[in-house]
């Protein structure tokens, strides 16, 4: 018999994962790795940074890896490093100090709703700005000592890596997390088994897991749906950040909100405020009506008195077309259910999310965000503004102007975006209490005081550090992907300190207008190649994989950066991300924004810019509009000229090459024999002094208190007391208005003969009065007077002024009203009067607004 060449039968692996086990004397680290404190504590990043620095650098600064890979021998030594273990356990103590403090309860306490957090570049469940807002917030309250709690989701593959190919095409790369090697914690019960949210969906059960990441003294909660419990298509869920069709959307942001409030209610957590960062989160308020009718037999419109009185919509999205809008088919398959659990119709529910009730249009989820809360506000005063304008349509009757929607404007962690040398510079120069009283104007005004040479010191250590992170991490990439190696060699050696650095970095949407400065390039070129004058742009951002405007803006770019007469003057750098973005916004000269006027909401880069001694070039839009003060940073101008968009953007790119020219070149160069220009440095102490105060967290937190939270918190509670009385009597008012609206008649209006004839005078009194019969209608009414002035081109209506008549009698069901009033106002104006119901324990008039004109 023949014996056979070979016979072997097939491996049998078994998996298993070597890991470090801490010694206990090294855990405190692991207690440290897992609280995201140590991100905007650079004493504690410092310490894993001497653990290992290579290792610190090739995990991209992920201590919970770093823990999980250092080798034995390496523990062993920093045990027996008795400066290390000082050093550490003076970190820690700090780290239980701050711990150990309770929040405050004189403060509302908040759920917070995000799809997206920016937290640590290590945690990939963030895009771009929205999240980064998101993330700096709960860094804040923390360090406010908000009794907060955020709910967000865990993505399996989060945003994409960005990589570009030779000619500067992006490709988005998404690679799977490793949730076993993050900062994060499974939440398990008490036989340690994982705790496992069940949610409703269409004909299915979906599963979720829980993971907690600790912000701080903040928790943050995130759904992960990438389980085996669940279908494929379920599992994918949470797979990626804005990817996905329309019904992944939709899976999406009905599991932030119904599965979000199902999670609270799971883990036992209830807050007093509902917040929603965006309206991808407005579902929470679906699943909280229904909560409050089964669980405390509240009828419909008492449980919406409830909701809407603890919950606040902000919105950052400038345009209707940005929205999230789901058509009736998609919607009805999810929400289905929800109008019998809520005790009204279809098309009653389906109306609260659309602009216009009755007809087809698709259900809005910021419609919806403003049916179901009581407040709601844009990201800057100009944004503000924007929105009244966009959500005026809503409120028929009203003018914009008249709307309560209100702004706070976004604000950065300054513990986060100022770096460790820029922290270190205020705790030595600035008052002790300086991080702790951020909003304090006087304190940041002793920069005035430093002398021009020690910022000028440190601003040229952070230039520095950003060109060896260029050197460092680039040169690799580029050597692979962008030919040349000789050239790539070149590029970055031509990274100058010296050089004026200006950096421009954002997601790639077109409206940001990435392209303007290379509108002229023959000018470009003279500005670029001046020996005297050395400059260098650097450019970065990521284009959504379905925006191919965007990705077309990168290629441009790159192409134009590969000429010769650009070549290392203008440099691309590939996936513009946390970790980028805080050596890049820390370590140029200038930051640049060109954004159309009135798209950017708020923008935040640039206010990380401000907390490092970094001079912004913007157009005068969201958070700039407010911020730019002369002397202290540079300003397109914020008339718009042209309506026609191309020659608006050439108009700005001519105002952006003079401004270069004639001040911001001439300025950075005036250098004195110390190799500065003092009136670069002047620039800087005024920003400092002057914007960097105004654009913290801090400043931000205490607006949304002051503004919003501690008003709905008062309104909340007594509509909660007393076994919700207070919400009862208002749904019962408002239920009577409305079945009674139509029937109050005007019984008569006289007013000053003036009126009739010849015109108001100026000056001379005008009088008004007005019959009301209420007839069955119980609500009391107001009657006010509305002057109105058209435009002439457009036909469109402006709100001047509102009088309100007084009440001077009551008679059975008849009301006497009276206005006396002395015109102020010459021209030609429009008048009419409005009836509105009345009732005091209203938070404003959106609220029930409803409304009847009545002719003079
Ligand atoms: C701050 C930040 C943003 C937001 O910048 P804008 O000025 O609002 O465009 C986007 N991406 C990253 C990585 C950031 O750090």
């Amino acid at each position: 018999m023949k014996i056979k060449a070979n016979n072997a039968n097939s491996p049998v692996w078994k998996d298993v994962h070597a890991h470090s086990v801490l010694p206990a004397k090294l855990e405190p680290l692991r207690e440290i790795a897992y609280n995201l404190w140590w991100v905007w504590n650079s004493d504690a990043t410092k310490l894993f940074n001497k653990i290992d620095s290579d290792l610190w650098k090739k995990t991209e600064g992920n201590p919970v890896l770093l823990l999980q890979t250092i080798s034995y021998n390496r523990m062993e030594e920093i045990m027996a490093d008795k400066e290390f273990m000082d050093e550490m356990n003076k970190v820690y103590a700090k780290f239980q100090s701050y711990m150990e403090e309770k929040p405050k309860l004189t403060k509302p306490s908040v759920a917070y709703f995000s799809m997206e957090y920016g937290l640590a570049n290590v945690l990939k469940i963030y895009s771009g700005g929205l999240g980064v807002l998101a993330g700096d917030y709960l860094k804040e309250a923390s360090d406010s000592n908000i009794d907060m709690a955020a709910v967000g989701f865990l993505y399996r593959y989060g945003y994409f890596n960005q990589s570009l190919s030779m000619d500067g095409q992006q490709i988005a790369n998404y690679e799977p997390q490793d949730f076993s090697t993050l900062p994060i914690t499974l939440i398990t019960d008490e036989h340690n088994k994982p705790v496992i949210l069940e949610i409703p969906y269409p004909g299915r059960i979906v599963y979720s897991q829980i993971w907690q990441v600790k912000v701080g003294r903040v928790p943050l909660y995130l759904m992960d749906t990438d389980i085996q419990e669940n279908s494929e298509w379920d599992r994918s869920i949470t797979h990626q950040l804005y990817g996905g069709d329309w019904e992944n959307r939709m899976k999406q942001e009905y599991l932030l909100g119904i599965g979000g409030i199902m999670m609270l209610n799971k883990l036992g957590i209830k807050k007093q405020i509902y917040h929603c960062n965006e309206g991808h989160a407005a579902l929470i308020n679906a699943q909280r009506l229904v909560d409050y009718i089964q669980q405390e037999n509240l009828s419909f419109n008492q449980a919406l008195e409830v909701v809407r009185a603890s919950s606040l919509y902000t919105v950052h999205t400038p345009v209707p077309a940005g929205h999230d809008y789901f058509e009736e088919d998609l919607f009805g398959r999810y929400m289905g259910e929800f109008p019998a659990k809520l005790g009204i119709s279809w098309q009653e529910f389906i109306d609260m999310g659309r602009e216009n009730p009755g007809t087809h249009e698709k259900f809005s989820m910021s419609v919806f965000a403003l049916n179901t809360c009581q407040e709601a506000n844009g990201v800057s005063w100009l944004h503000g503004k924007v929105s009244q304008k966009m959500f005026a349509p809503i409120w028929k009757g009203y003018f914009p102007d008249e709307l309560h929607v209100s702004w706070v404007t976004n604000g950065v962690h300054m513990p986060t975006w100022a770096t460790s040398e820029w922290k270190q510079f205020y705790a030595k120069n600035f008052d002790k209490n300086f991080f702790n009283d951020q909003s304090n104007k006087e304190i940041w005004s002793a920069i005035q005081q430093v002398p021009d040479e020690e910022i000028w010191n440190i601003r040229k250590t952070m230039k520095n550090k950003l060109i060896d992170y260029i050197r460092v991490q680039f040169k690799e990439n580029w050597l692979k992907n962008q030919g040349d190696p000789s050239q790539v060699v070149s590029i970055l050696d031509k990274i100058n300190p010296n050089a004026l650095l200006i950096g421009f970095g954002r997601r790639f949407a077109t409206y940001k207008r990435a392209h303007l400065l290379f509108t002229d390039l023959d000018r470009l070129s003279k500005i670029l190649n001046n020996e005297k004058c050395p400059i260098q742009f650097i450019y970065t951002g990521k284009a959504h994989p379905a925006d191919g405007g965007g990705q077309g803006l990168i290629k441009h770019i790159v192409e134009i950066s590969r000429r010769p007469e650009f070549l290392g003057k203008i440099i691309f750098l590939e996936n513009y991300d946390m970790r980028l973005a805080r050596r890049l916004i820390s370590g140029v000269d200038v930051w640049l924004n060109t954004p159309t006027r009135p798209l950017e909401a708020s923008g935040t880069s640039g206010e990380k810019a401000e907390m490092n001694g970094v001079l912004n070039f913007s157009v005068l839009d969201g958070w700039w509009y407010e911020g730019y003060r002369e002397g202290a940073g540079w300003a397109l101008t914020d008339k718009r000229t042209y309506e026609n968009q191309q020659y608006q953007d050439q108009l700005d790119a001519t105002t952006i090459y003079s401004i270069l020219e004639n001040e911001i070149i001439p300025t950075y160069f005036a250098k004195n024999s110390k190799g500065y220009s003092p009136e670069w440095i002047q620039y800087i102490k005024n920003s400092i002094a002057q914007i960097a105060p105004d654009y913290t967290m801090k400043r931000m937190l205490d607006d949304y208190i002051e503004r919003f939270y501690n008003k709905l918190a008062t309104r909340s509670q007594n509509l909660h007391d007393n076994n919700y009385a207070k919400a009862k009597e208002i749904a019962a008012w408002k239920e009577e208005v409305d079945a009674h609206w139509d029937s109050f008649v005007v019984e008569s209006i006289n007013y000053s003969k003036d009126l009739q004839t010849s015109g108001p005078v100026l000056g001379k009194e005008l009088k008004f009065n007005i019959v009301i019969d209420r007839k069955e209608l119980q609500g009391m009414l107001g009657v006010e007077l509305v002057v109105a002035k058209e435009k002439t081109e457009t036909k469109e209506l402006s709100l001047l002024k509102t009088h309100p008549f007084k009440l001077m009698k009551e008679e059975g069901s008849k009301l006497y009203f009276d206005l006396n009033i002395v015109p102020s106002i010459s021209g030609s104006v429009k008048l009419a009067l409005r009836v509105f119901p009345v009732n005091k324990d209203l938070p404003h008039r959106m609220d029930f607004a409803y409304l009847k004109w009545i002719q003079i």
